[in-house]
């Protein structure tokens, strides 16, 4: 069949030279194909991130549309938010102090750190209900501990506040 195509396609060459060539004719074709693909791919791929980008901007501008609309409204909501997920806003405020004094930074995983410690505070032992989570630096970022896993424990907001900072914990738990 591919040297009838090719006999008809270019009358005035010898098929021989396809069938001798077979292979490797196509192996160009399927480059030139994969080629191709390839190139779609990428201008698809361009598309997508561009949309991405519009969304991501137009939601940011629906945003402040809404908080200017009823800011009290999304204090509010933010607040609950937050409480409900408390590592997630303390894990980014703890990230930005870390980066601040130029600390090491580690990756973090918070919901091991709480396994770890079998949700009790590190400082005064009790269980700890997830809103008041915090995360303590036992080596503090201050004395040039880590912004690390292991350089962190559960405690308290209350305990952790209390402990002031450039003081060492009674003790240290790895
Ligand atoms: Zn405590």
């Amino acid at each position: 069949m591919a040297v009838e195509r090719y006999k008809a396609k270019h009358p005035d060459k010898d098929h021989l030279y396809y069938v001798a060539h077979r292979d490797e004719i196509r192996e160009r074709r399927r480059l030139k194909r994969l080629e191709g693909e390839a190139e779609r791919q990428k201008v698809r791929e361009q598309k997508h991130q561009a949309a991405l980008e519009r969304r991501k901007i137009a939601q940011r501008e629906r945003g402040r549309a809404r908080y200017a609309s009823n800011p009290n409204h999304i204090k509010e909501i933010n607040r609950k938010s937050a409480n409900k997920h408390p590592e997630t806003g303390l894990a980014c405020s703890q990230r930005k102090r870390a980066r601040m004094r130029n600390a090491t930074i580690g990756v973090i995983d918070y919901k091991a750190i709480i396994e770890r410690d079998k949700k009790r505070c590190q400082i005064c032992g009790k269980q700890i209900r997830k809103v008041d989570y915090s995360f303590d630096h036992i080596i503090p970022l201050s004395l040039g501990g880590a912004h690390s896993q292991e350089n962190l424990q559960l405690t308290h907001r209350s305990c952790n506040s209390s402990r002031g900072a450039g003081r060492l914990p009674a003790q240290i738990r790895f």
